[in-house]
């Protein structure tokens, strides 16, 4: 796809690049051979668009998808994904009936869960799936300790009614990120454990899964019967720290048109507060992205971004909608221009260079483009022009 065409008069936008997901899915199905891959697509697929991602996961190979809240599985089924499908965080009151009517798995951590969960199958005289999630020392969801075998016991009973049939077994790690961190054997013993208690007690798990991309890409004994990747697939490293891009392909690029060219005199203050100011006389370029846009206000000074072949960096304040880089000198950029946020490497920041920035990791950098920012998907292996 030629971006300049479909971009025209766009201020801003997030270019999606499906093959590069494509891409990145089969790579991880080949780290993890032996398990089933769950593409986790949770809120927007970390920014990248729902239903685009989530079919494209699909055609790459993808055996389930998971999400957090029951309304974004929902969201799938109603757009006519049928692929098995994981939903793990719910509240009194969630949406069980609207759940198990999709046949979209469920996770407790808790007997109310469980409870709800049966209610609502019991209404639609079906049983409902039901992943019991265990918390072996990441210290969020999941039953700990003593809470771990009443669980157990409690979906027991459910199954034994019929109301409810226990398929997963699973937890999440606190340091996977952390390759050498004592607590990732800890918890993959602690689960195992875990598992053969449930088993003793009559549990027959089609899954056991507690591998997140990070474990999925550098502990492979914890890839069990399912990996669950997400920052993966979207290109990006869960462990920025190691030297290696694992050939991943980084899926959004984040594009600008310049909107207004100036010269602007040295010593004088840039945007609000004025806390950047040019050594010497210059030319600034006003990029139409601000924090309502998901540039976080913490990119002050810092946030890089390319122009042509100008590597800057955002020059005073970032605004709700819209900011300012110094283009220096000898400028002849234009109103127009595209500027580059972040993406492939070849082409200028990435987005783990904008966490750095901004002390944050790349997953809240993707993940908090706002729904103002238009999503270009191309590529794909639907459309004919993957490559
Ligand atoms: C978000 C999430 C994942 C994916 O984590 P990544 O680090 O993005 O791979 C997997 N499992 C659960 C329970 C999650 O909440």
């Amino acid at each position: 796809m030629n971006s300049t065409d479909t971009t025209a008069g766009l201020t801003v936008w997030a270019e999606i690049d499906l093959d590069a997901l494509e891409h990145n899915i089969r790579t991880l199905r080949a780290r993890a051979a032996q398990s089933q891959l769950m593409a986790v697509v949770k809120a927007d697929a970390y920014g990248h668009g729902l239903l685009p991602v989530a079919r494209a996961a699909v055609r790459a190979g993808a055996d389930w998808l998971g999400v957090a809240q029951l309304a974004e599985a929902c969201a799938l089924r109603d757009a006519g994904v049928t692929t098995r499908l994981l939903a793990w965080l719910s509240v009194p009151g969630s949406d069980f009936s609207g759940a198990v009517r999709r046949d979209i798995d469920l996770s407790a951590s808790a007997p109310w869960t469980l409870d709800a969960i049966a209610a609502a199958a019991r209404e639609q005289g079906r049983s409902a799936r039901v992943h019991l999630k265990v918390d072996t020392g990441l210290g969020r969801g999941g039953a700990h300790g003593p809470d771990w075998p009443a669980l157990v016991v409690h979906a027991r009973r459910l199954e034994a009614e019929g109301a409810i049939s226990v398929v997963g077994v699973w937890t999440h790690f606190a340091m996977a990120d952390a390759p050498e961190h004592p607590t990732v054997l800890a918890q993959q013993d602690t689960f195992f454990e875990a598992v053969a208690l449930a088993e003793r007690a009559g549990v027959r798990p089609e899954v056991r899964h507690l591998a997140n991309s990070a474990a999925t890409l550098v502990h492979p004994d914890a890839h069990a019967d399912l990996v669950r990747p997400g920052i993966a697939i979207y290109g990006l490293s869960p462990v920025p720290q190691v030297d290696d891009d694992f050939g991943l392909r980084p899926v959004m690029t984040l594009r600008a048109r310049l909107a207004l060219v100036k010269r602007w005199p040295a010593g004088r203050g840039i945007s609000y507060g004025h806390v950047y100011a040019p050594e010497s006389d210059t030319v600034v370029g006003l990029v139409p992205a601000g924090y309502a846009d998901g540039i976080p206000r913490e990119a002050t000074n810092v946030g890089p971004v390319r122009v042509g072949d100008l590597s800057t960096t955002v020059a005073g304040r970032v605004c709700m909608d819209q900011f300012v880089v110094d283009l220096g000198p000898g400028s002849d950029a234009v109103a127009g221009d595209v500027v580059t946020l972040f993406g492939s490497p070849s082409e200028g920041p990435t987005a783990q260079d904008w966490a750095d920035a901004t002390d944050t990791i790349s997953y809240e950098i993707v993940a908090r483009i706002g729904a103002r920012v238009p999503r270009l998907w191309s590529g794909g292996s639907d459309q004919g022009a993957g490559a």
